[in-house]
Parts: structure tokens; C-alpha cells; sequence
């Protein structure tokens, strides 16, 4: 295997093509790049009501107070309530009935461990907070495992019941490719939520700092492939795949997080609604608000490729709500410089951000695409995960 470059920090944003030895030897020098702006908000997830079929099926028939509700929500971190945005009474007729808070606590109840996780666990650092809670790194005391725990404070949230949907589908559905849930905990009116710890940070983080290479694309989307078949085989939609939910190990594991928004699907109710996810990553069948199934998450790893290649999903400078009318309008995004990756890769690409449900490919379908065989060994992102830390660290 030839040597991978020693730079990759993300100097342009162009697709770096597999490397020769030629390659490799004719990187030249060139200045710092410029500081990396922080994710925007913008690229937060949304949850809006389901629409009752045929009520509205439109494009872009969405209420903008979702939109909102969501994004005002958001800059204070915290979800507005779904219920609030209920605008016709037709749409009642599918709601599930909703949960009392108390319901709520005894299910959760029902799900954690008995006792203190602080005789277990002794908190090291914080590694990051979102909507839901303080993420901290933390040492089981018993085996020096190093795990991450998430904190989210009870009162605060605002949807309870997409905490026990991501302890649920995290706890019921282990898989390499998925971040392993290990327990959970009430102390107080907190939950405690411990997880395998992934220490390279999030695929963001390498997306906007450096130049994955098509070999390093590849592998990537292998292993967010592998999960995907997975959970779709179990009837799960993700329904939030983005770089930000993909956390990666040193030695170049990828694995798929934030299950909160996740769809649990049956014979009886194989279709969703439920406008969910981050708009910028949405499939247009979710913006049109038709029914739509498990490939809307092969859509967004067709975004999250564009992520890999250009360092920033498509529209993200448009705001959420026009972003949404493009993707609605233009269906398949324009790719930058598309011609100069190659044509396996390209394939793959259409496979993915086929607006037409029946021609795009399942995950199962695109595990056998030649374009996977390009992929470099997992340890060749160690690099990347590197450059990106070093490169955040100047900012
Ligand atoms: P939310 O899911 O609450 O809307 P979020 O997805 O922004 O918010 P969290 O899941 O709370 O954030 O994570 C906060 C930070 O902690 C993120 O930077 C995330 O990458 C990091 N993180 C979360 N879980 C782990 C883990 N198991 N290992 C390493 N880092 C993690």
C-alpha cells in the first residue's frame, strides 16, 4: 500500500483522489488554512408532528413554526414541544396517545440499573455538551475501562420519550458499527446514560479539517453501510444520519450514534410521516411529507459522502427552510467538481440521492457496489482523526 500523505489537513475543497507514490512525493508546502467556523446551529436536528396522509402532501406543506420552534428552541438547547404545532384536526386522528410525565418516569424507571453510578464510575472530563444533555469521559473503577456517560436532566426535557427511545434502541440493537450502550442510571432528576467511549470525536470534525481521500470515503461509508443494514433488517430507521452522529475510535472504528430520532417499524406500519432529522441531510421524500421508509437514510449518506468530499453538506449556506425548498425542488444536489472523482465513486452517488425511491439502492444493495472495494484499511483514518484534532486545536 502506498504511503498515505502526511498533511491532510482540508487546504480546498476539492476530492482527493487515491493516492499514487507520485502523489504522495509532490505535496507541496502550502500556508495555514484558515480557522474552521464551529457547526452552526442550523445543522441541529428537528422533530416535527406526523401528518395524517393526505392532509398534506405538497411540497413544503410543513408548518414553519416547526421549523421555528425547532431552531429558536435550539439556540436556547431546548426542544420545543411538538405538540404546540398542531395545526389541523385531522392530524390528531394519528398522533399516539402521549405519555404522562409520570408514565414517562416509570418506564424510565423500568429501563436503568438500581444504585449510584458515582461508587462505579469516576467522571474524568467534560467532552461536550447538545440538546439533551453534558457528555463526560469517565473510568469504570471495577475493569479501568474508560466509557462516555451522557447526563441529561429530566425536568429539562422537553420530549422524554426520544431519551427512551435512544436508550432502547441503543440497549436492543448492538452491532460493531453502532456505539455500544453499556447502562443507565437515575441519580437525582438526572439520567445517566454510560457508553463505549470513541475518543477520535466525530466524523465533523475530520469533514471540516481535512481531505478524506476516496479510499478513506469508502471505508467510511462501508462501516455506516454495515450498521444501516443492520437496523434496517431490524426494522429501524435512523432518520439522523449526518458526520455528526458518526464518532470514530484511534483506530479508525466508525460508529453510528444519537438513536433519539430513530423510527421502530412493523408490517402494520412500515411507512412514517414524522418530518425528522436535520433538514440540510434530508430526503425529499421526508421534505414533501409523503411516505417514507428506511432509505431515507441511505439519502443522507448520500449528503454525508458530499460531507466527505466538499467538507459541508449541500445548501448549508442557504438557511434550514430554503434548504428545504431546494431539496424538494432540485432533488439530486449538484456536486462540485463531480467529474473529477471517479466513476465507481460517482455511481455510488447516484445509487445514493436517487429521488426515486424504487431506483435507490437499499443498504443492503450498496454494500456490493464496487465503489466499497476502493476502501482503505480503517487505520487510515487514524491520520485524519489526528490532523483534525491538531487543526482544532488552532482554532
Ligand atoms: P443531542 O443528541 O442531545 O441533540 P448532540 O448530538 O449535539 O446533542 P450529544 O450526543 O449530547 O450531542 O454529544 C455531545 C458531544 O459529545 C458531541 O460532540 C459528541 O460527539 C460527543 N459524544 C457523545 N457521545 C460520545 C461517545 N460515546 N464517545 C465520544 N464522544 C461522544
Amino acid at each position: 500500500m502506498p504511503p498515505l500523505p502526511v498533511s491532510p489537513t482540508r487546504k480546498h475543497m476539492e476530492p482527493t483522489p487515491p493516492t499514487t507514490p507520485e502523489d504522495d512525493e509532490e505535496e507541496p508546502e502550502e500556508e495555514e488554512p484558515p480557522p474552521v467556523a464551529a457547526r452552526p446551529e442550523k445543522t441541529k436536528s428537528i422533530y416535527t408532528k406526523p401528518v395524517d396522509e393526505g392532509v398534506k402532501n405538497d411540497a413544503l406543506s410543513y408548518d414553519k413554526r416547526d421549523i421555528a420552534n425547532n431552531n429558536n428552541a435550539l439556540a436556547t438547547t431546548t426542544p420545543a414541544p411538538t405538540t404546540t404545532t398542531t395545526t389541523t384536526s385531522s392530524m390528531v386522528k394519528t398522533r399516539k396517545k402521549k405519555l404522562s410525565d409520570d408514565e414517562i418516569m416509570d418506564k424510565i424507571r423500568s429501563i436503568v440499573s438500581v444504585g449510584d453510578p458515582n461508587r462505579r464510575y469516576t467522571k474524568i472530563e467534560k467532552i461536550g455538551s447538545g440538546a439533551s444533555g453534558t457528555v463526560y469521559t469517565a473510568i469504570e473503577s471495577a475493569t479501568g475501562m474508560e466509557v462516555a456517560i451522557k447526563q441529561m436532566n429530566l425536568p429539562q426535557q422537553p420530549k422524554k420519550e426520544l431519551i427512551i427511545n435512544e436508550i432502547l434502541v441503543m440497549r436492543d440493537n448492538k452491532h460493531p458499527n453502532v456505539v455500544n450502550y453499556l447502562d443507565s442510571y437515575l441519580v437525582g432528576d438526572e439520567l445517566w446514560v454510560i457508553m463505549e467511549y470513541l475518543p477520535g470525536g466525530s466524523l465533523t470534525d475530520v469533514v471540516t479539517e481535512t481531505c478524506m481521500e476516496e479510499g478513506q470515503i469508502a471505508a467510511v461509508c462501508r462501516e455506516v453501510l454495515q450498521a444501516l443494514e443492520f437496523l434496517h433488517y431490524n426494522h429501524v430507521i435512523h432518520r439522523d444520519i449526518k458526520s455528526d452522529n458518526i464518532l470514530l475510535g484511534m483506530d479508525g472504528s466508525v460508529k453510528l450514534t444519537d438513536f433519539g430520532f430513530c423510527a421502530q417499524i412493523s408490517p402494520e406500519q412500515s411507512k412514517r410521516t414524522t418530518m425528522v432529522g436535520t433538514p440540510y441531510w434530508m430526503a425529499p421524500e421526508v421534505v414533501t411529507r409523503k411516505q417514507y421508509g428506511p432509505k431515507v437514510d441511505v439519502w443522507s449518506l448520500g449528503i454525508m459522502a458530499i460531507e466527505m468530499i466538499e467538507g459541508e453538506p449541500p445548501y448549508l449556506n442557504e438557511n434550514p427552510l430554503r434548504a428545504l425548498y431546494l431539496i424538494a425542488t432540485n432533488g439530486k444536489p449538484e456536486i462540485k467538481d463531480k467529474d473529477k472523482l471517479s466513476p465507481v465513486f460517482q455511481d455510488f452517488l447516484d445509487k445514493c440521492l436517487e429521488v426515486d425511491v424504487d431506483n435507490r439502492y437499499s443498504a443492503d444493495e450498496l454494500l456490493k457496489h464496487p465503489f466499497l472495494k476502493l476502501a482503505q484499511p480503517l487505520a487510515s483514518l487514524n491520520e485524519l482523526i489526528i490532523a483534525a484534532k491538531e487543526a482544532s486545536k488552532c482554532n
